[in-house]
């Protein structure tokens, strides 16, 4: 089970020190935290497995205001998510440069927490199975089933809204994509320390990918104990 904690543009350097310092993962379950790119050096020496919040494809060039897989692990990061639905909204990200992004990363020895999700829009037009299809053929068409490729579910009228999927919607949407490419997949949503156990002891439901909750020390360690629970 794998709990990621993405801080989105959230703490820096100084709230960052205080979070890992006060951070302490219950064992049995991995944890992965997201800081921005100015804190990941910060959160890796705090002796967290640390992913970033995104990855360019190129291992360098002229792309002003974006970072490498390469960079990234040669600062100790391990990882990146790509595809967030907020990325995908605000700073038009597609299925191809995600599928491009997830590629490079895997290359340079990064793992990926590649996320995909419906609208509320597309869910009420019917159209998430249709959705999540598209989304996740790009990833099976350009990465497969990679042992260091992770989904994450993510349908965007949850995120950041208090509205969750119910643990039915989540385990359909699982079904889905593990279907489609066999690899590990959490839920993302408005996850906190009150839905956390109905939503992670769904079948198909391998971990979850944590925003607001984890900014919070004591609710992320509440979360990732649920995790630790559920497992054992
Ligand atoms: C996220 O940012 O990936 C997320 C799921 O946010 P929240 O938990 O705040 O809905």
């Amino acid at each position: 089970m794998l709990i990621a904690g993405n801080w989105k543009m959230y703490k820096g350097r100084r709230a960052t020190h205080e979070f890992v310092e006060a951070f302490e993962p219950p064992p049995g379950v991995d944890v992965v935290l997201c800081p921005p790119y100015v804190s990941l050096r910060e959160a890796a020496a705090g002796g967290v497995r640390v992913y970033a919040q995104n990855v360019h494809w190129a291992a360098e060039g002229a792309f002003t205001g974006e970072v490498s897989a390469p960079m990234l692990a040669e600062l100790g990061v391990a990882g990146a998510i790509v595809g967030h639905s907020e990325r995908r909204q605000y700073f038009g990200e597609t299925d191809e440069t995600v599928a491009r992004r997830a590629v490079a990363a895997l290359e340079a020895g990064l793992g990926v927490i590649a996320c995909v999700g419906e609208s509320e829009e597309e869910r009420e037009a019917g159209q998430t199975e249709l959705v999540l299809r598209i989304q996740v053929e790009a990833l099976a068409d350009s990465v497969g089933a990679h042992e260091r490729l992770v989904v994450a579910y993510e349908p965007v009228w949850a995120i950041g809204t208090g509205k969750t999927a119910t643990p039915e919607t989540a385990h359909e949407a699982h079904a889905l994509v593990k279907s489609m490419l066999e690899v590990p997949v959490l839920y993302g949503g408005s996850v906190k320390p009150e839905n956390a156990e109905e939503l992670l002891a769904q079948e198909g439901v391998d971990g979850a990918l944590v925003g607001g909750a984890s900014l919070d020390v004591d609710s992320f360690t509440a979360i990732c104990a649920t995790a630790a629970r559920i497992r054992s």
